[in-house]
């Protein structure tokens, strides 16, 4: 904070706030919020109804109940002298912000994103957060197999129901929460992120697994595609792009490149082979107790690469009204190298 010029770290709804303390707000009207002063006590404002949630940390943080009939963002202003700098956490929902903005005088408080402290301390994953990282990633990695086994049942069934079905698998498998389950069929896989529905699949075609969740705390996340019967022969020179590129990808997540050299060193081999107008994303983004965060493997982002970032690497061919394809790995960079979270069969399974 002092590194940054901030006075005052503001957190509430998202995971910066179980990040620093371990408690996590209930994503609701009502304020809940961690006031961090650069120097002096924290203090958790919480609703006296949700204060039995807290596990007290005195050492940590004072814990501040309010009641149904209390202002709680009035309480929240008095608890500290007004900051010339609060950082406030990406997620905290605007109502509480723009209350804030009527009790400190706007032209005295400068307001940035909690980010700028925060993205030091997340992006880095420490020991027991790669080791949480890695028990997710082999969770999602024993859907994956089951799928290339032709143990999930595809042919007959709607996008939806097989999407329901990696659901159940995901929690089964230990994760405490399902973050996305996208099941895409032929022409509804060049749409990156497919809603799944009640298109049914069928025989002959590709079918996109995007699946992931949380676990103790951690995300998972993983992208295979299998194919129902004998893939056509542009399915097949295309894929082998795909899986050149997503390598190519995860081998240029080296400590010290920047973020955006993931992003060329698998755009490039797409390029190469004619298909580079049909990747129409970044190549990957951050992961630990969000799914998506920094850094982002993008054009443009020169952060470089610290032993200790996670980061997905899934590039994709998506051609509209036809067919896609992604392949997507979690990979943490270390000394040795990118180690990846994922192992699945990288290949075209075929059905
Ligand atoms: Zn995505
Ligand atoms: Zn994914
Ligand atoms: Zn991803």
């Amino acid at each position: 904070m002092e590194r940054h010029d901030v006075d005052v770290l503001l957190v509430s709804v998202g995971r910066d706030l179980p990040y620093l303390v371990g408690y996590e707000a209930m994503p609701l009207e009502r304020l809940t919020m961690l006031l961090v002063p650069r120097e002096g006590e924290a203090t958790l404002v919480v609703p006296r109804l949700e204060a039995p949630r807290v596990v007290p940390q005195p050492d940590v943080f004072t814990v501040v109940p309010w009641g149904e009939t209390d202002d709680p963002v009035a309480m929240v202003a008095g608890l500290l002298p007004q900051p010339a700098v609060a950082a406030v956490g990406d997620t905290m929902w605007a109502r509480f912000l723009v209350e804030l903005l009527g009790h400190w005088d706007t032209a005295r408080t400068r307001y940035v994103r909690a980010t700028e402290v925060m993205n030091d301390l997340r992006m880095v994953k420490d020991a027991a957060e790669i080791a949480a990282l890695r028990a997710a990633g082999a969770a999602v990695d024993r859907i994956a197999v089951r799928l290339q086994r032709g143990e999930i049942a595809l042919v007959g069934r709607t996008e939806a129901q097989v999407s329901a079905e990696l659901s159940r698998q995901i929690r089964e498998e230990g994760h405490e929460r399902v973050n996305f389950a996208i099941v895409a069929a032929g022409e509804n896989a060049a749409s990156p992120h497919h809603h799944p529905g009640e298109r049914v699949i069928r025989d002959g075609e590709i079918v996109l697994c995007d699946f992931g969740g949380t676990m103790a705390g951690y995300c998972s996340d993983i992208t295979r595609c299998v194919h129902l019967g004998p893939p056509p022969a542009e399915v097949v020179e295309a894929y082998a792009v795909l899986q050149q590129a997503q390598a190519a990808g995860v081998a240029a997540g080296l400590v010290g490149a920047a973020c955006e050299a993931v992003d060329r060193a698998a755009r490039q081999v797409i390029a190469a082979a004619g298909y580079g107008e049909y990747f129409i994303h970044r190549t990957g983004h951050g992961i630990g107790m969000e799914e998506h965060e920094d850094p982002y493997m993008v054009e443009g982002n020169q952060t470089p690469i610290a032993a200790g970032h996670a980061f997905s690497v899934e590039p994709g061919i998506y051609l509209p009204g036809r067919w896609g394809m992604r392949l997507e790995d979690i990979v943490v960079a270390t000394p040795a190298g990118p180690e990846s979270m994922n192992s699945a069969d990288h290949s075209l399974v075929v059905l």
